[in-house]
Parts: C-alpha cells; structure tokens; sequence
C-alpha cells in the first residue's frame, strides 16, 4: 500500500487521485500495473467502498485497467477520454512492436511475450494488434461490470461530482521544435520502410526511450526489440556481457543524469562483446539511411532509456553505423536546417524529434498540478510490482 496511495494522493484536494502521470519508468505494461496497484489500493484500504461513483480521466492503458479493476470490485465508473476513441495513440499503429517485459532485459523473465496481467491481459506485438486485444477485453469487462465510457470528452473538476477522480492522463503530450509540425512517435508508419535510392541522412533528436527506438528503427532492417534481444541471446559470451550490463546499472543508480551520462558511455565502450553481436547489427545495418542522434550530454547513452536501447546504440557508435551530435539545438528550420546552440549548422533530408513530452496533468488539471507536483517530487522514482495478492482481480477473457 506505501508504494501505491502515497504516489496518488494531491494535498487539498481529498477525492482526486493521480495515475502515471508523472513517473520515470512508464511503459504500456508499468502503466497497466499502476491503474490495477491502484484500484486495488482505493479498495483495499476502504477509501472507496461498493456502489461508490468513480470516475477515471484518460482512456490509455492506465485508464482503462484502473476502470475495469474498478468496475470489478463494485464502483460505478465513468471513464472519460477526451480523444475521440481509447488507446487512440497505439490502435493505429502498424509498425511499433510492443514488448510488456523488454524493458528489463537483461534480467530473467524480460523475453516473457505474455504481460500477466489479471485483467486486460495482452501478448507482445505490433502496437495496433496488441491495442485491439486490450480493447476487446475492456469492452466485455465494461458490459459486466456497467461502466460507462464517455470519449470525446474532457472534463474539468468542477463538472465532475464523483465520489473519488482519478486523473490516469498519462505522461503527456510529445512535443515538437522550431519550424516543424509534431511528427508523434505513434502516427509514424514509415520509419521501418527501407527505400530505394542513395541514403538519407535523419538526424534524430533526444537520447531518451522514443529517440534511441527511432534510431534503432531507422538503422536496422526489420528491427524488434524481442527479435534481437533472442538473437543476443544465442550467443553464449553474451552472459558475461550482461552481467556487466547489471553491474553498471548499480553504478549509476545514485548519480544524476549528468553523471551518469559519463560513466554509462565509458561502461558501455569497455564491454567484453563479442565479435558477432557487432557481426549481427552489420548484417542488419540498413542500405537506405545514415543516421545522426542528438542529445544534450556530451555522450549518446542517457539512463532515462532502457539498457537494450543503450547496449545497441552503443554498438552501432563503436562500429561507426551510427553518428553522435551533441549539443542543445537552438533552432530548425522548415527545410531541416539545424543550428545548435555553439552556431554549428547542418542540413538533414529528415529529422525525428523526440524531446519527451508537455505535462497532461499540467494541461488538464493545473490546479492539481500545483497542488501534486511537489508532494511528488519528494517520492522516489519506483519501478511498479504488482501489489495485488493473486485472484483480487477476477481474469478477464
Ligand atoms: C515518444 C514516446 C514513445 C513511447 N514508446 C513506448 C513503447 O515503445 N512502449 C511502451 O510500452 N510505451 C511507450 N511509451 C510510453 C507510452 O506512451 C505509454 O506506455 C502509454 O501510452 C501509457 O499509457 P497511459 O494510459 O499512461 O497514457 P496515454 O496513453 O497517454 O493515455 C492517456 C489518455 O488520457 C487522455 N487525456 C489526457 N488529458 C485528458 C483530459 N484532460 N481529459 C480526458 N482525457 C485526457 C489522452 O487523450 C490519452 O488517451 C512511449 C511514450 C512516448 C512519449
């Protein structure tokens, strides 16, 4: 329970609570566990009882399995979405492959396909189908258990008159940078669409999750998280690897970004790898781009991204299939010219931006983002578990 209502509560205001909406780690998977840990927790510890009127903001995965966890243990839930559908940001994608445990790789259980989750349960796929599969499940449990799904719709507090609100809005809106409309991370269809032609030169700005992906997508042919991470898997000196890959993480856990910047990029070039993991990324190495990443720290690995996403854009720098720019952009134009803050200018023939996200709970909810923010501040970033004891939440199908 210490781990999940602290998170939730906002000071002053007693019947709102907040979802995901400010963490570190969020994944679809981490997000599902946080709206199951907390309708779990509203119940167990009495502060909602049966009958009690709920309504929960935001139709994403943190949304709809608070909703359905929820609507299992007796509330009357309302969910609003002010979108015009749920999960509209991963139903329409047909290229992103979605993994529920990769983002623990190296350690045991990562390549699990199946979440395990007691209620929208979902295997590893391509984001659209994997959306599809949720949603199919949360429309059963929104029958049984009469929850009303309003989209479209994106209510203030004031128009809500709810027992308790829970505001599960997600991390928040991407942004964009200089000239150039916002390209979302999720509409982007044709990232993996290997191309005639003589090679283009992306630049892709941010070294967080969504830039180092981006540049994985672009530079490898077919790329997949789980694909390769059971290719380096094969490979038996790969263990040592790994080993030391855990062993890193130890050493940064209490640095800050920017120091922990400096000891991954020197972790990471002196790793006993093996030739043919750098074998394997040549083999993969697309004919069609040259790929630039940008980020604010003097080197590429930040500990914001996952370690698979690290160990392969370390790869590709050391084996010269990747370029590393650093330094803060001050302006792009419309015609992808590029100047950093140092007056340096370089022109790409396309550019992927990926400089994290506008806070939605600041958006939406500002008077709560005031109130939320820095009781929040002072929680530790936690890695969510299930807190649920197992059967709590009846198994959807
Ligand atoms: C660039 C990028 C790349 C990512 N890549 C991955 C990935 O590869 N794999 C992965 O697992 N995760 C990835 N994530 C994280 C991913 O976005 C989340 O895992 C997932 O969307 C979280 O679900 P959520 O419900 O918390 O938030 P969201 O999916 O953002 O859902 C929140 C919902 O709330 C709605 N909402 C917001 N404000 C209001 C309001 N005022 N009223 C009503 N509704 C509102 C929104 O419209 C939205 O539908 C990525 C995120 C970004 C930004």
């Amino acid at each position: 329970m210490e781990h999940v209502l602290p998170y939730a509560l906002v000071p002053d205001f007693p019947n709102v609570y907040v979802c995901g909406c400010f963490e570190r780690w969020v994944s679809i998977y981490l997000q599902s566990v946080r709206g199951l840990n907390l309708a779990w927790a509203l119940s167990e510890s009495g502060r909602l009882e049966r009958g009690a009127r709920v309504a929960v903001v935001g139709g994403g995965f943190a949304g709809l399995t608070c909703a359905a966890g929820l609507g299992q243990r007796g509330m009357r839930v309302t969910l609003f979405e002010k979108g015009a559908q749920l999960l509209h940001t991963q139903r329409q994608n047909r290229v992103r492959s979605i993994h529920p445990h990769i983002h623990e790789w190296p350690r045991p259980g990562s390549l699990e396909p199946r979440a395990g989750l007691p209620l929208l349960d979902w295997r590893a796929g391509i984001s659209a189908e994997m959306a599809a599969e949720v949603l199919r499940q949360f429309d059963a449990e929104a029958a049984r258990s009469r929850i009303e799904v309003r989209t479209g719709v994106g209510p203030t507090l004031a128009q809500l008159d709810h027992d308790a609100v829970i505001l599960a809005l997600g991390v928040g809106v991407e942004k964009s940078f200089g000239a150039l409309p916002l390209r979302s991370y999720w509409s982007d269809d044709t990232i993996a669409e290997v191309r005639p032609g003589p090679p283009r030169h992306h630049l892709v700005t941010g070294i967080g999750e969504g830039g180092v992906i981006d540049a994985l997508y672009l530079r490898l042919a077919g790329f997949s998280h789980a694909e390769m991470a059971a290719r380096l898997t094969e490979i038996p000196e790969m263990r040592a690897v790994e080993a030391a890959l855990i062993e890193i993480e130890s050493q940064i856990a209490a640095l800050d970004d920017a120091a922990a910047n400096a000891v991954l990029w020197d972790g990471y070039r002196r790793l006993p790898v093996p030739p043919e993991v750098d074998a394997l990324l040549r083999r993969r190495a697309r004919p069609d781009t040259r790929v630039t990443l940008n980020g604010p720290e003097p080197h590429p690995l930040a500990a914001r991204a996952d370690i698979l996403n690290r160990f392969l854009i370390s790869r590709l720098m050391l084996a010269g299939e990747l370029d590393y720019l650093p330094g803060k952009i001050a302006d792009i134009s419309a015609d992808y010219q590029v100047t950093l803050e140092d007056g340096t200018r370089m022109r790409f023939d396309d550019i992927e931006i990926r400089h994290g996200t506008f806070p939605a709970l600041k958006a939406g909810f500002p008077e709560v983002w005031e109130r939320y923010h820095p009781a929040r501040v002072k929680l530790p970033h936690l890695t969510p578990a299930p807190s649920w004891p197992e059967g709590y939440f009846a198994t959807s199908s």
